[in-house]
């Protein structure tokens, strides 16, 4: 039985309970890193509000088979979901036309009407102007949820159109909690949902770093840990890698450091033997927090690599390691 991530449960409920006390607004903008799971959350939301049966919002689940809910995969008419077409590609004036002729259709069920944009950042000028239009006019028992990572990505006529919520973010307790699942290979959901906090596995399909690389980045971050190495220099043997394989790999080595400090093992990793020892001692050594802190320096500095044609990707690794040299630093 699927449902959604812990730390979505309270929003899940004070929106039922808008609709309940008919609170319900008409558009939303939901603001959160990627992997939080966001997207996933909101097609359960949509479903569960759509969802024909009587059944009570806490116990409601992804199997009511009623007949709004028997759709909901195969393609209910009151859901709709705009997202671009391939990853890294633009939402289309030609796909907010679809959410503008979706809406001017009846409901199906005689209820509400939904429609999800994910991505909402990937809109270009014309597609926002076109949503703009539908939000400044939103039909009756329309629902619109826009999703996106940064609210200064989405144009203020939008955004200013939207009540706006910050996504909820896991505590370490419910990431350990998930992680412990994992290891049970049970756990509830796609493993790309949550790339940020809760998958250590993400690596698994797309990423496959040699033994080199990793004994490379491990290396090095042993050495600026202890404060051996500069971190601008260190950086600069990684200005010709690929910035998806440096960001990533870094990503997967600092989930592990995570994992090790609750006492799980490397064995999904493969490294050389020296590897595998800088990396216990790094594990045993570091405040608890350093690495969670490297997980989200390296978030920030790839989203912004990515989205400012300012950032050169030797400054984001320089950043990376500077702020990692200030987090490990042992007060002596
Ligand atoms: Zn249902």
């Amino acid at each position: 039985m699927n449902r959604i991530y812990p730390w979505f449960e309270d929003l899940y409920h004070k929106i039922h309970l808008y609709k309940e006390n008919e609170k319900l607004g008409h558009a939303y903008l939901i603001l959160g890193h990627e992997g939080l799971g966001t997207s996933h959350f909101c097609l359960f939301l949509a479903q569960s509000l759509l969802c024909q049966s009587e059944n009570k919002s806490s116990t409601w689940d992804e199997t009511c088979q009623c007949q709004s809910c028997g759709i909901f995969k195969s393609g209910n008419p009151d859901f709709l979901l705009v997202e671009p077409r391939e990853e890294g590609k633009q939402i289309t004036i030609e796909q907010i036309r679809k959410v503008s002729h979706f809406f001017s259709l009846k409901s199906h069920y005689e209820g509400q009407k939904i429609c999800v944009v994910n991505s909402a950042e990937s809109m270009n000028t014309n597609a926002s102007n076109a949503l703009l239009k539908i939000l400044e006019e939103p039909p009756k028992n329309a629902l619109i949820i826009l999703l996106g990572q940064s609210v200064g990505l989405i144009a203020p006529t939008v955004r200013s159109r939207c009540q706006i919520i910050k996504a909820p973010e896991p505590s370490e307790d419910e990431i350990m909690a998930l992680w412990s699942q994992n290891e049970k290979n049970s756990f509830p959901l796609e493993p790309r949902d949550i790339s940020y906090y809760g998958n250590s596995f993400i690596g698994r399909d797309q990423l496959k770093p040699s033994i080199k690389e990793l004994d490379s980045l491990i290396e090095d971050l042993h050495a600026l840990a202890m404060e051996e190495r500069c971190p601008i220099s260190s950086a600069k043997k990684y200005s010709n890698w690929k910035s998806s394989e440096f960001f990533n790999s870094l990503e997967l080595l600092g989930r592990h450091l995570i994992l090790m400090s609750y006492g799980h093992g490397l064995r999904r990793l493969q490294l050389s033997t020296l590897a595998k020892e800088n990396f216990s001692i790094l594990s045993q050594a570091l405040p608890s927090d350093s690495a969670f802190k490297l997980i989200a320096s390296i978030n920030l500095q790839r989203n912004l690599f990515r989205r400012s044609p300012g950032v050169r990707f030797l400054d984001a690794i320089e950043t990376i390691f500077v702020q990692w040299v200030t987090k490990t630093r042992r007060s002596s």
